[in-house]
């Protein structure tokens, strides 16, 4: 087997050894094989014609692709694309070959409901009561949304200048941190409006997945969906990032030009402008989410805009990742939970219990809910902040409903 991969993109790996502290995986194990260079060098053997077994396979596996090491990286590796050609490769060829359960889970996952948004709002309608069910409760402890929730549709202005992608999970589980983003884009004076007919999944979980075709296509109908050349604004990162990179992936002007549009929540509002808001005098602990801070390089404008309103702390973790990791928590709910540690004591050591932790992406948001965490998007937190607009609220990020 063949790794479709630029044999360039391999060489750049210097092995100097300076990504391995930034990586969560490595950092969980001490394992040179679930570092960065180490799963460097495992492809590379595979591209010089080592068979591919079960312990490549699980190296790759334990990857949460978060990319932290590509930041870190002097020699620009880009381990994302590396690692996502590598997935496709081992999908495409079936080594190894999943077991059923899995194959059937992942089939209608990726390929049944993450497409169908409407059809993901109708099962979550199911999981409300099966999440009171003994056994069930801790599993599902990250999923907070409420039913008044998802009978509300979110409404979209006339001659929208402005538009919000609200995707899948997050148009399900997290539609009031969608209803707050509105709100807010609104009280900054401008016109949103929402994504037409065929969205759906953004298809970064299919990429990761190693279903390239799956996410190309999902990535196209997205682009269908949001016609014009406004901005488009993403609260979640890893879409936001996906959405982002629509341009590597389809190789096509409109595709570029697409990308073009795109911002995450807090960056649009730091360009545009935001609302007036009152100073809360409350403290907020900044969790970054590797999509927004790796990827999109972005986390900087989540305390731009939060720092009028609130006492901002960081947490002392090292950026790694909370172990969200989209599918990861899982897939390997071992290391996830391991990862998810490490953070829960940063955000104690920063916030103490109790504290109030800025999240911008739903993965880590839900992940750290599940351990008990009280996790508010940026754009929950901005709603709760509003008071010198006439369309103020008045709650606050101790008190207000969440989800
Ligand atoms: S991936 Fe980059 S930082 Fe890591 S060992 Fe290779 S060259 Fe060094
Ligand atoms: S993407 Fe994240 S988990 Fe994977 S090798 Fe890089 S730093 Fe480690």
């Amino acid at each position: 087997m063949t790794l479709p991969i630029d044999p360039v993109d391999l060489a750049r790996c210097v092995d100097c050894g300076l990504c391995l502290p930034h990586c969560p995986t490595f950092r969980a194990t001490g394992r040179e094989s679930a570092s960065p260079r180490g799963r460097i060098a495992a492809m590379r053997r595979v591209q010089a014609g080592e068979p591919v077994d079960e312990a490549f396979v699980s190296y790759m596996q334990e990857c949460v692709q978060c990319r932290g090491c590509e930041a870190a990286c002097p020699s620009g590796v880009p381990f994302g694309r590396l690692m996502e050609q590598t997935r496709q490769a081992l999908r495409s060829t079936r080594r190894p070959r999943p077991p059923l359960v899995r194959r059937t889970l992942e089939w209608l996952a990726y390929r049944v409901v993450l497409p169908r948004p409407g059809l993901l709002v109708a099962l979550s309608w199911v999981l409300i009561p099966l999440r009171r069910l003994p056994g069930l409760t801790g599993r599902t402890a990250g999923l907070r949304y409420r039913a008044e929730s998802l009978m509300e549709r979110l409404q979209a202005d006339d001659d929208p200048d402005v538009h919000l992608f609200t995707g899948c999970v997050m148009d399900a589980w997290q539609r009031d941190t969608h209803r707050a983003a509105l709100r807010i884009m609104r009280a900054s004076g401008a016109h949103p409006g929402l994504p037409g007919p065929g969205a759906g999944c953004c298809g970064a979980l299919q990429l990761h997945a190693g279903m390239d075709f799956d996410a190309r296509r999902l990535a196209r109908a997205v682009m269908r969906s949001l016609p014009g050349d406004d901005p488009i604004v993403v609260c979640s990162a890893g879409c936001g990032a996906m959405l982002k990179s629509y341009g590597e992936l389809l190789e096509t002007d409109a595709a570029h030009r697409f990308a073009a549009r795109v911002r995450s929540f807090a960056e649009w509002l730091e360009e545009h402008g935001g609302p007036p808001l009152r100073d809360t005098g409350r403290t907020v602990v900044v969790q970054d989410p590797c999509h927004l801070n790796h990827v999109q390089k972005v986390a900087g404008s989540v305390r731009r805009v939060l720092a009028p309103a609130y006492r901002l702390v960081d947490l002392d973790d090292d950026g790694l990742c909370c172990g969200a990791g989209g599918a990861y928590s899982l897939t390997q709910p071992e290391l996830a939970a391991a990862m998810r540690d490490r953070t829960l004591a940063a955000i104690r050591r920063a916030g103490g219990d109790g504290a109030v932790v800025a999240s911008a992406n739903p993965g880590c948001a839900m992940h750290l809910a599940a351990a008990g965490v009280d996790v508010r998007h940026p754009a929950e937190l901005l709603e709760a902040a509003l008071g010198a607009s006439p369309d103020a609220g008045d709650g606050d990020a101790g008190e207000s409903e969440h989800r």
